[in-house]
């Protein structure tokens, strides 16, 4: 919003360095560099060329106008305030009252009888005529010009943002970071200077066309940040293939798989074939397994640490949660025990001599799997011995947390990374060109389907007594309260006002709540009720702490469904329904929940398929939000668009591999002036 009707700045403004103010708001807004400027893109345009004759004006659109002030007088309305009403007329012979609220001197000043003015604002018929509220002025003397809307940064008034932005275009060193040849591909012959420029201040005739992002402007900085994208993960890539691992070959069959209760399908057995074909080199492997929930990732990574514990190394399986890290501890060490291979639980809360004593056995080799939370990588872990990494739930996790596992062995270390979300091919050769990837796509037989319904709050009384119902039967549910709100608490007394009626209308519920706030041997004992059966109804305040296996749950209730993503719901249903007992998924939502978010629930309602759901998921989000790649160390995407981009991330994925082969130098300076000089290439 404008603080004064300043006119839009003229295209060529004087590159003069921002005020302290602004300089503080950018600081704050996360504008570092001058690129960043320069990828603040605009919202749309405003003509200020063609001025709307008077005598044409529609009620209620915003419209620019021009003309010769005809009257000029200061008001005082009710609370006194000051206001300032214009009278401007044009050659058609209509006129229209400007009022103005917010009154400066300047303002005061230039609004003068006999000045013509242009101004733009929303026009009203009023009871005498046409008026306009506060309109933004422009004065007679700029050049008329098409003038870009920017989304806010902080409170710097839309004249100072555009100000900044063209004093960085100025500035910004136009020289060509990509090879001419590589460039073709972007069709139009744009350098990265002239797309910017005209992006940022088009030429009235292109601006419509500019709104699109096929515009070859466009194309260009699309093309453009792709590539420094894929530079920095081609460069991963290659730094691996220099790095050498200990290699790790999987036990015989008899050893570990022939003795559990069930035999692996035949997608887990493909997956542990390619992961014993990776770590069975001594290259380091990066390999992303997806599988949708349920899938069985959990045994494939057991195979893997086995493989590593045989070869006297340590293997470290890394959770984002405590219950999580403890579930797989349990998981581990039920299928490991009877042929004596070692876990150890290492979490925030081993402590002392616990700790030191789990560390102690790692390193000597009397256990060899570490499982646990980022406690693990904290520095003060001591793993030695380190030649295999697994992270679960890998979307949640940063490239700085995998990195700083890896620092941990001096060699390289193999890495096996598990995600339940799907991630489309080409989004996967973007996202994680430095990785291979493996798919779970079976699930292991026995599933008996979850049913999914849409139930408005106001039936919570319901959805309560039909749980109670179920748990003489052996049932169990989750009651899942997720983020909705900024403030934590809000959530929290919603769980505990849940429990409390669910405890005063059903006792034999005996509900128990689990927040984000609880200790961890707390949240322990009641995970251990609802798992043994003392409890039936969990109320959980976080997604976070429900990646959790409970044969026995069979329904799964999500408050407030209409603000979490399809992905994210998904994950949640397939806590249940595991036991081979029929599953329920209820999807509560408020009544306001709008008819397009209603749909959304719908998708999830008529389709079981994590794949398709992705698929939705990724159109309706777009991958950034989806992907959680703000988490993932890579700066976000600004111009491109993931899921749109296919023949440009594959155009740039070559001419990253060519760049780096032929012209690094050129390829590193490309990155720096997307990412900027500080962003770890080296280390990435
Ligand atoms: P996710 O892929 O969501 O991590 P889990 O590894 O937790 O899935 O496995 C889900 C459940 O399926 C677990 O109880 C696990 O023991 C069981 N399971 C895994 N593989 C098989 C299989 N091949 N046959 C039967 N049950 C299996
Ligand atoms: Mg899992």
């Amino acid at each position: 919003m404008t603080k004064t009707a300043k006119p839009p700045a003229p295209r060529k403004t004087a590159a003069a360095a921002p005020s302290e103010g602004a300089r503080a708001e950018l600081a704050k807004a996360g504008f570092a560099r001058l690129m960043d400027l320069l990828l603040h893109f605009p919202l749309r345009y405003e003509n200020w060329q063609d001025a709307s004759p008077l005598a044409n004006l529609r009620n209620g659109e915003t419209a620019l106008v021009e003309g010769e002030i005809t009257d000029a007088q200061i008001v005082y309305v009710r609370n006194r305030a000051r206001n300032l009403l214009v009278a401007v007329g044009d050659e058609t012979g209509a006129t229209v009252a400007m009022r103005f609220f917010r009154l400066t001197p300047a303002l005061e000043n230039s609004m003068r009888i006999g000045r013509r003015v242009r101004a733009r604002g929303v026009v009203r018929m009023g009871r005498v005529g046409w008026e306009m509220s506060h309109p933004q002025l422009q004065s007679a003397m700029a050049p008329a010009e098409m003038v870009a809307v920017y989304p806010a940064i902080g409170k710097l008034p839309q004249a100072e943002i555009r100000r900044l932005i063209a004093a960085a275009l100025e500035k910004f060193d136009g020289a060509e970071t990509v090879d001419g040849a590589l460039r073709k591909f972007t069709g139009g012959g744009f350098t990265a200077k002239a797309a910017l420029q005209l992006i940022h201040a088009p030429p009235a005739e292109e601006a419509e066309k500019l709104m699109e992002r096929e515009h070859p402007a466009w194309r260009r900085l699309r093309f453009d940040e792709l590539l420094a994208h894929h530079i920095v993960l081609r460069r991963r890539y290659r730094r691996r293939l220099g790095q050498t691992a200990t290699a790790l070959s999987l036990p015989p069959r008899e050893r570990f798989i022939a003795r559990l209760p069930f035999s692996p399908t035949a997608a887990q057995e493909k997956a542990m074939k390619e992961i014993a074909a990776d770590i069975g080199k001594t290259t380091p492997m990066r390999r992303l397994l997806q599988g949708d929930v349920g899938s069985g990732k959990t045994l494939v990574a057991a195979a893997a640490c086995l493989a590593c514990a045989e070869a006297g190394r340590t293997a470290a399986l890394m959770a984002p949660t405590g219950i999580l890290a403890r579930q797989h501890f349990e998981t581990l060490s039920e299928w490991f025990a009877p042929i004596k291979i070692q876990c150890e639980l290492l979490t925030a809360e081993t402590r002392g001599k616990k700790r030191s004593e789990a560390e102690s056995r790692l390193q000597f080799g009397i256990s060899h799997i570490a499982v646990g939370t980022h406690a693990l990588f904290q520095e003060k872990t001591n793993l030695p011995k380190l030649a295999l990494a697994v992270a679960d739930e890998q979307h949640r996790f940063g490239v700085e947390q995998r990195l700083a596992l890896t620092e941990k062995s001096p060699g390289g270390v193999h890495q096996l990374m598990m995600s339940a979300t799907p991630i489309p091919r080409t989004l996967a050769m973007s996202v994680f060109a430095d990785l291979d990837v493996s798919i779970l796509d079976e699930k292991p037989p026995g599933r008996a389907p979850v049913q999914t319904v849409l139930i408005s709050a106001a039936r919570r009384a319901e959805v309560l007594a039909r749980i109670a119902e179920r748990q003489k039967q052996g049932g169990r549910a989750f009651w899942i309260c997720p983020r909705v709100s900024e403030s934590e608490s809000a959530e929290l007394q919603n769980a505990r006002e849940i429990a409390a009626e669910a405890g005063a209308s059903h006792p034999p519920l005996n509900p128990k709540v689990v927040h984000g706030k609880m200790k961890a041997a707390e949240k322990e004992s009641a995970m251990d009720d609802f798992r043994n059966g003392k409890t039936g109804l969990l109320v959980a305040t976080t997604v976070v702490e429900v990646g959790v296996d409970v044969p026995e749950a069979d329904v799964m209730v999500i408050d407030n469904a209409g603000r979490m993503g399809l992905s994210q719901l998904h994950q949640l249903r397939g806590r249940v329904g595991r036991g081979g007992k029929e599953g329920f998924c209820v999807l509560l939502y408020d009544e306001e929940l709008s008819e397009a978010a209603k749909e959304r629930l719908k998708i999830l309602r008529d389709s079981d398929d994590g794949f398709a759901i992705a698929r939705r998921d990724l159109q309706l989000r777009g991958p950034g939000e989806w992907l959680g790649l703000r988490q993932s160390g890579m700066p976000a995407l600004r111009a491109a668009k993931l899921a749109e981009d296919n023949d440009i991330i594959r155009a740039a994925r070559n001419a990253a591999d060519q760049m780096l082969t032929q012209t690094p130098r050129l390829a590193f300076s490309h990155v720096h002036r997307w990412f900027g000089k500080n962003f770890k290439l080296a280390r990435v």
